[in-house]
């Protein structure tokens, strides 16, 4: 594919970089990155995907955006309080590079729909906030054979690697059973918005070279950085012989099942996914719908209004963010009255 001329104007200043070509450029621009978090780590490596011109991203997060994350998450605005944040992230990148197609999944990612929601995906770029959803995700990378670009991040240290399937370890040979630490959250031990930028800036660099066909840096390293002391330091990791997810067959490990999933966010809200990725089609379940409650019907998706307390937003992959449900039981019976028309 020949470039445009707006794109080699576009994209003139990577285009003039030392072993970097036009070659390059477009093969960029034919990868699609699955972005799992777009919140302190996925919003800065989004700014770069997205300006870079990778040419297809999914944006998969489960939250909706809140003040407490304007001040880390670059790519959203403050009149975004209140929104989907892949969805937000999605119309706030569209307006600074028009050339990629953007594809937000509100879900939160689990062993049940990683595959389905990862598929299609050429790289795996990691802004996820738990082991559950990074094992998940790790999984996911096995199975459908993609690099997986992981990073995680709190107060000011930062852990980045790249596994990719038959060549390096997974996620699961370098964490073990390592488990989410509740006394080491962002929000009880803060997390600096620099140690993001510079660990989501090492992440789309390896994205990059993936792209282009070049080896990444960190496959078999782990690369550590503490912005506390500005210290870079690198550790050669490797393969554990007795991986239990690596070297085992790893469709043992995958599941998909029928039954929404339920989790509650921490804006109180609860996000229902269905059990496998729909292709809702809004307008005619607007349609439906219109005539029992108030709907807005969005650009990329729609807000049911139950009663003034009661808010549903429903997304096309099937999954909904349930406002004002006093538990995850009654917020998945609103899911189903909403999506499936079931009472
Ligand atoms: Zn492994």
């Amino acid at each position: 594919m020949k470039l445009t001329d707006e794109q080699r104007e576009r994209y003139s200043r990577m285009l003039a970089l030392r072993d970097f070509s036009e070659d390059n450029m477009d093969k960029i621009m034919n990868t699609t990155v699955a972005m799992l978090g777009a919140g302190g780590l996925g919003s800065p490596s989004l700014r770069l995907l997205a300006a870079i011109g990778f040419g297809r991203i999914k944006i998969v997060d489960r939250d909706i955006v809140e003040l407490s994350n304007i001040q880390r998450q670059t790519v959203f605005n403050t009149d975004d309080i209140g929104k989907p944040k892949a969805e937000a992230a999605a119309e706030n990148l569209a307006l600074m590079n028009p050339e990629v197609h953007f594809d937000p999944v509100c879900v939160s990612i689990d062993d049940e729909n990683a595959i389905d929601v990862i598929r299609g995906a050429d790289i795996i770029v990691d802004g996820l906030d738990s082991f559950k959803a990074r094992r998940a995700a790790n999984k996911a990378s096995l199975v459908l054979n993609i690099p997986y670009v992981f990073a995680g991040g709190v107060e000011y240290y930062a852990n980045i690697t790249t596994f990719i399937p038959g060549q390096t370890g997974c996620l699961q040979c370098v964490m073990g059973d390592a488990q989410d630490n509740p006394e080491n959250t962002c929000a009880l031990v803060g997390v600096s918005p620099t140690l993001l930028s510079l660990a989501a800036g090492v992440e789309v660099n390896e994205a990059v070279k993936i792209a282009i066909g070049r080896k990444p840096d960190l496959a078999n390293r782990l690369m550590t950085i503490d912005t506390s002391t500005l210290s870079f330091d690198f550790f050669d990791i490797g393969k554990a012989s007795d991986c239990e997810v690596c070297s085992k067959p790893i469709e043992d490990h995958i599941e998909e099942k029928d039954e929404p999933s339920v989790t509650q966010l921490c804006s109180q809200s609860f996000n229902v996914s269905a059990g496998k990725l729909m292709k809702l089609d809004l307008d005619k379940l607007a349609k439906r719908l219109d005539s029992s409650y108030h709907v807005d019907r969005k650009k990329r998706f729609l807000v049911v209004t139950i009663d003034p307390e009661v808010r549903v937003t429903v997304m096309p992959a099937g999954n909904a963010i349930v406002k004002g449900a006093p538990n995850a039981e009654a917020a998945v019976k609103l899911f189903r009255l909403v999506v499936e028309g079931k009472d």
